[in-house]
């Protein structure tokens, strides 16, 4: 097979988690089971009914616009994009085209085209027993926002890691829970592929439900659009499908232009001048941004810690949030103990908070069962040598059973390592005693000796002697 370069853009839908919908007051509840109860007569087109915009998705768009640096729209207005489907009651979707609420902005270096605010449809099931088409309203008029990024990206895994980064930002800023499984974040992927600077004619691959099926996907029409040229065919604008069971991409529909929506300004919506609402100025949204992802890892690395490390509490929310709170717990702590700390939650706690799974991917969602001012003992009694770090980890083991003070768990289970050298000087006496020659070695020059007798010293303590104590109670105790 030839090489082609791969070209791909994305784009990405998310809803909203805002208290309303959209164009109505109905509640925008993506947890509730029972269908059709989250509904009106404006989300469900009664004729007669008027929309009114959603101030709160407003603001939420813009400030995904304001944490990717793009510009937001001082004019902007909705439009109705004209398609027939039963989940569409109206016969049109709201949503923005020539006048996206942001244009620009950057996210893992790919390039942002725009970022636009529309309406969900409604959900519709097929019963393969009955071939009854059934259709849930819940999600008619549910905030929707859409991002289009410009075709920069050239592989599957920069595909992924930025959708990955999107999905992060979102959460960060609270503006969608963007879960993939449940259809709150959906991505599509257009690829083509060249052999010079021309773009080649692109493909849309719909229907991928993870990262990784969209990774798959867009491997494996990397592959097909390739071995087609190169056998001389040619590539078919067209929508393709991911069937994750084949591991394959198949032909849906045929791509209809954007002239086939007939897109026009809602005549039922206003136009809006966004510079005349101060809430939606500039400086007021960026007081509204929290520390985002990009900024917490620097934050992390200016503390010293890994990169690797503090990447992983960044995009690992749960974990992230419990190792700041350890911090705080520990007060003002230095250099050496920040580090002590990421690298008992980074690696011990997460490897066994994971060990279900061999996936180092895997997201950490379930509840940490340690309070942080337990865990902060855990680690005062690590820097304060009471604990060999052999100890720390068996303590982490028994404080995950129960939330208890390390303090009690490691006197009953007698983890606490033993420092005292009133206490450490039978054992010492008798491992020379059982060890006389190598103990005359170590009085004769030989320095390897001594590692031996410290390594029995542990043996007869069951573990529990302070090896450092150990080594300078042999040294001594020698020298007599
Ligand atoms: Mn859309």
């Amino acid at each position: 097979m030839s090489t082609y370069t791969p070209t791909i853009g994305m784009e990405i839908h998310a809803e909203l988690k805002t208290r309303t919908k959209m164009f109505c007051s109905s509640k925008n509840d993506g947890n509730e089971i029972h269908p059709n109860v989250n509904v009106c007569p404006v989300c469900l087109a009664h004729p007669g009914t008027l929309p009114v915009i959603n101030k709160e998705a407003v603001r939420n768009v813009l400030r995904v616009g304001v944490a990717l640096g793009g510009k937001l729209a001082d004019y902007t207005e909705f439009d109705r994009k004209n398609y027939f489907y039963p989940d569409l009651p109206k016969g049109y979707q709201i949503s923005q085209f020539e006048f996206p609420l942001v244009s620009g902005g950057t996210l893992n270096d790919v390039a942002i085209t725009r970022v636009h605010l529309e309406e969900d449809t409604a959900s519709s099931m097929h019963d393969e027993v009955t071939g009854e088409t059934l259709v849930d309203y819940n999600r008619s008029g549910v905030p929707l926002m859409e991002l289009v990024t410009e075709p920069v990206i050239h592989s599957a895994k920069q595909a992924g890691d930025f959708g990955r980064a999107l999905q992060l930002l979102l959460r960060y800023l609270g503006a969608s829970d963007a879960n993939m499984e449940r259809g709150q974040m959906r991505v599509e992927a257009n690829i083509s592929v060249s052999r010079d600077n021309n773009l080649g004619t692109k493909v849309e691959i719909k229907n991928l439900n993870s990262f990784r099926a969209m990774e798959r996907a867009v491997e494996y029409e990397i592959r097909r659009q390739s071995a087609l040229l190169d056998s001389g065919g040619t590539v078919v604008q067209e929508t393709r499908g991911w069937n994750d069971a084949k591991q394959e991409t198949f032909v849906q529909r045929i791509k209809e232009g954007s002239a086939d929506y007939r897109y026009f300004p809602d005549p039922d919506l206003p136009s809006l001048k966004l510079s005349e609402l101060s809430e939606f100025a500039l400086s007021n949204l960026e007081l509204t941004l929290p520390e985002l992802p990009a900024q917490r890892v620097s934050r992390y690395v200016s503390h010293g810690l890994k990169l690797e490390d503090a990447q992983q509490f960044a995009s690992n929310i749960v974990l992230g949030n419990f190792f700041d709170s350890v911090v705080v717990t520990l007060g003002d702590v230095s250099a050496e103990i920040f580090k002590l700390s990421a690298n008992y939650i980074a690696n011990d706690l997460a490897n066994i908070l994971r060990r279900d799974t061999s996936d180092r991917d895997t997201e950490i969602q379930a509840e940490i069962p340690i309070s942080a001012d337990n865990f902060a003992k855990l680690i005062r009694l690590l820097t304060e040598g009471q604990l060999s770090s052999r100890g720390g980890k068996d303590l982490l083991v028994h404080m995950m059973e129960s939330n208890t003070d390390p303090e009690i768990i490691a006197k009953e289970k007698g983890l606490f390592q033993n420092s005292s050298e009133e206490g450490l000087l039978p054992a010492i006496q008798s491992v020379i005693k059982a060890n006389e020659k190598v103990a005359s070695d170590y009085r004769a020059g030989k320095e390897a000796a001594l590692m031996f007798l410290v390594g029995q010293g542990m043996k007869a303590t069951k573990g529990s002697g302070n090896p450092e104590v150990l080594k300078k109670m042999f040294i001594s105790e020698l020298q007599k």
